[in-house]
């Protein structure tokens, strides 16, 4: 099956009991058992329930894997992920990262005495260096946030294969119709389905894939264990976003290229930050294990300050300003201000965040109106 079959029939098969088409939503914590152990595969709604399912059927399709894990959140899939660890047990991460997965690593999990290095995984040479017996686990996120840069997935596997070390890559920027981490290399695929899979920004919601059934077996072990699952609600309204991937990702790519090469050409800006770019530092890459380059787009207008960025999202119409990403309205962010705001300015501009970056989610609106948003804006 192709990818944009899967996505509408991946993992799903009609309502047994009446034929539904869609997958009912079974809102209930319980099923009637006959016997003690009498039931059709369903106790308890923690451990399963019939949407759910659904839904981590579709996502282990759509990814190429063969185990889905739905979870209340992005963040919950990925403490999911470093539940498999126990103390003294090292991590190497991107370090141009989603802020929440920094701040579960450093404020949460350094005080159960796991270790974390931050990297720029731009050389996969700079990985291996900072193996060794400890380690673990390697988490990549790329295209990274809110740089944009692009780490290759299938060099960051050969290293963690080298040393029998897990690999999980956060795919909430490319999405599986970009991206498949677990055909490059990768174990672990994660995402937060909030984003681009739910489509509409109106859940909240992770996930996770994997191929191997021992680590599926363990990761829904820790699902159930720890409780940090979705409802069913939740999971029908995921399922119905995943549906529409295709052609939603279809559109926030070319809305994407056309706002990039907008951005580019306009006198007032100083740089753009888009992996489709031939000169962007690892286009080749993108180019090779990405599908097409998405709907991110990052820039700096030329001698701008923070008070100048600010007023450009205030003056934007289309463009919501807001946090989150990947619904089908654009939103417009700025870091410094928003996102990145707790991470102190040298650090942050060490990584390219600086006070005129400014962040756009490109949804999939008439792209002449989009265009037209941001002229009247930067002006
Ligand atoms: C939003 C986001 C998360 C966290 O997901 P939530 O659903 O908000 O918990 C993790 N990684 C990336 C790249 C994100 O954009």
């Amino acid at each position: 099956m192709k990818f944009n079959t899967k996505t509408i029939h991946g993992g799903q098969e009609y309502d047994k009991a009446y034929g539904a088409v869609m997958p009912p939503i079974y809102q209930t914590s319980t099923y009637a058992q006959t016997t003690p152990g009498g039931h059709k595969g369903f106790e308890y709604s923690r451990t399963h329930n019939p949407t759910r399912k659904a839904l981590e059927d579709s996502f282990a399709s759509i990814e190429n894997g063969n185990f889905g894990l739905a979870f209340g959140s992005g963040l919950a899939a990925i403490d999911a992920v470093i539940k498999l660890l126990k103390p003294g047990d090292e991590v190497i991460s991107t370090n141009d990262l989603y802020g929440g997965s920094y701040r579960l690593f450093t404020k949460i999990y350094e005080d159960f005495g796991i270790k974390f290095h931050f990297i720029g995984m731009e050389n996969a040479d700079k990985v291996a260096h900072y193996v060794n017996e400890k380690t673990r686990l390697i988490w990549v996120e790329t295209p990274t946030n809110p740089m944009m840069n692009i780490i290759d997935i299938q060099a960051v596997a050969a290293v963690a294969k080298e040393h029998d070390i897990l690999l999980a890559v956060d795919n909430t920027f490319a999405t599986p119709y970009l991206q498949q981490p677990l055909e490059l290399g990768a174990d672990i695929v994660m995402h937060s389905a909030t984003k681009y899979l739910g489509g509409h920004s109106d859940v909240v919601m992770g996930a996770l894939v994997v191929k191997d059934k021992e680590l599926a077996d363990k990761l829904y072990f820790i699902q159930n264990a720890s409780g940090a699952v979705c409802g069913p609600m939740d999971s029908f309204l995921v399922l119905r976003g995943i549906k529409t991937l295709h052609v939603r990702m279809q559109r926030h790519c070319e809305n994407g290229k056309a706002i990039a090469a907008y951005l580019a050409s306009h006198p007032k800006i100083e740089k753009v930050y888009w992996p489709g770019f031939e000169d962007h530092p690892n286009h080749d890459v993108a180019k090779r294990q990405m599908n097409d380059f998405g709907g991110m787009v990052s820039f700096i207008t030329k001698g701008s300050n923070y008070a100048e960025a600010i007023k450009i999202v205030e003056k934007l119409k289309i463009f919501t300003l807001a946090e989150s990403l990947g619904g089908v309205e654009s939103l417009a962010g700025h870091p410094a201000s928003m996102t990145h705001a707790s991470i102190p300015k040298e650090e942050r501009e060490k990584t390219g965040v600086v006070d005129s970056l400014i962040r756009l989610s490109v949804g999939i609106e008439d792209v002449e109106d989009l265009i037209e948003d941001l002229r009247q804006a930067i002006g």
